[in-house]
């Protein structure tokens, strides 16, 4: 596949996925004209073995890493953690490490999961009378949960299982549609396969049950039975004086009042959130989905965290997310470095891993409006950031480090000036 015939290459490639990995490194090579090197640092698996990353998803060439950072000073419910993070945005595990340093003090930041039940659903349409069909599933609810049970002893062992059913109608374009869920304790998954499986498995009761055609039989991300809760109070001279405290609350009521800074709020307390995910190789796609879901449970997108002051004139911060996670299934026993996270973090159970979750959603937050009513979030974060200009803008080796350093020294951190600096570095070589 040469350059000239680029405009008449296919992209329909049969057996793709059966081919061995060096065949199919070879298509992506000659597709996309890429060196010896470049397919070099691509098939690099780093710390995740080939045969692993091959059995986790389809069409592997090759492997990405990340950065895997700890985080520090973090207090929770009692007890001492070093978090692992894994990201590719400069600021964050530095200012999550700041704001567990000035929450750490007293009792520190408290979490609380509710439980770890999902929705697993099937979606049945065509269903004659279907009101008074909800009725009977109802009353077969017994058997429906035995049905579910029957897929997975293991679960069973543990103290898990479908534990209930909830029925209800509703009316789509298409007409109307009865939706059964069943409600699963999933005890330490994440759950989606495991309720997934019993979705389907009772789907064909249902349809003799009712008549109609079940059409979708699948886990609801929107975690409902699954929230957390953190919580924490911590005195004003501990992060910086009464006017920051009166601040960070003015900024809790503007993302309350506006969608648009909501997401944003929202985004930062994702921050934390999504790099422990990370690390622990949890699916972070279904905690994302969850959480906007249920921002947004009111009509309107809220803020998922609220900062207000108490009596003492205290800052007391509180924030309810649902949180899908899991320390057994998907990929979180199969990749070695998830593992190891699980370890730094001493973790035993699901609920543990989602209270340290939701704990350090909320110091992240605390951390970005903080430093949006002081400083401003560029700051901090264009000085970390300075070395990622540096880099694109063609610096290498010891260059990287003086570029970005003279950028912060003149307080111009940006592409153009990077470019700039390393230009006339290079004449002053020349
Ligand atoms: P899984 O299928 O590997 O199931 C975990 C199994 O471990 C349980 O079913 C149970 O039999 C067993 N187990 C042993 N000890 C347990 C304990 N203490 N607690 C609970 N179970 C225990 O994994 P899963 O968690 O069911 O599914 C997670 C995977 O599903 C993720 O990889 C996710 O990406 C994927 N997925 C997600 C979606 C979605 O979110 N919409 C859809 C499909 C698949």
């Amino acid at each position: 596949m040469s350059t000239d015939n680029k405009k008449s290459r296919c992209s329909r490639i049969s057996g793709f996925y059966n081919m061995p990995l060096e065949e199919r490194l070879k298509i992506v090579k000659e597709w996309a004209q890429l060196s010896d090197d470049e397919i070099a640092m691509l098939s690099n698996f780093g710390n995740l073995d080939r045969k692993i990353a091959e059995t986790m998803i389809e069409n592997v060439v090759g492997a990405m890493s990340y950065p895997f950072a700890v985080a520090v000073n973090f207090k929770i419910n009692g007890k001492d953690y070093l978090i692992p993070m894994v990201l590719e945005e400069p600021s964050v595990v530095a200012a999550a490490s700041n704001a567990a340093r000035m929450l750490r003090e007293g009792e520190g930041i408290s979490a609380e999961a509710s439980g770890q039940l999902m929705l697993g659903q099937v979606y049945m349409m065509k269903v004659p009378s279907p009101y008074y069909a909800s009725m009977e599933i109802l009353k077969h609810k017994n058997e429906l949960l035995d049905i579910a049970n029957s897929t997975n002893r293991t679960l069973l062992k543990v103290g898990g299982g479908a534990k209930d059913i909830e029925v209800k109608v509703i009316e789509t374009r298409r007409g109307m549609a009865i939706v059964i869920n069943l409600i699963v304790d999933v005890v330490d998954a994440m759950g989606a396969n495991t309720v997934n499986t019993m979705a389907e498995a009772i789907a064909p009761y249902l349809e003799r049950l009712v008549g109609g055609e079940a059409r979708l039989r699948i886990v609801s991300n929107y975690a409902i039975y699954r929230l957390v809760r953190a919580w924490v109070r911590v005195a004003p001279e501990n992060i910086g004086g009464r006017e920051i405290a009166e601040k960070i609350v003015d900024a809790s009521a503007i993302a309350e009042a506006d969608p648009f800074r909501a997401v944003t709020h929202n985004k930062g307390i994702l921050n934390g959130i999504i790099a422990v995910a990370l690390a622990t190789a949890q699916d972070h796609r279904a905690i994302e989905a969850g959480a906007h879901a249920y921002a947004a449970r009111f009509g309107i997108y809220k803020p998922l965290s609220r900062w207000d002051l108490d009596s003492n004139g205290y800052l007391v911060g509180f924030m309810e997310i649902p949180l899908q996670v899991g320390i057994v299934g998907g990929a979180v026993k199969t990749h070695p470095i998830a593992q190891i996270a699980l370890k730094i973090m001493g973790i035993k159970t699901a609920k543990e891993l989602a209270e340290i979750m939701a704990a350090v959603g909320l110091a992240q937050n605390f951390a970005a409006l903080r430093a949006l009513v002081t400083t401003g979030i560029q700051s901090g974060h264009m000085k970390l950031h300075a070395k990622n200009l540096a880099i694109p803008a063609g610096a290498k080796g010891e260059l990287i480090e003086i570029i970005a350093s003279q950028m912060i020294k003149d307080g111009k951190i940006s592409f153009d000036y990077a470019k700039q600096l390393l230009e006339k570095y290079e004449k002053s070589l020349n």
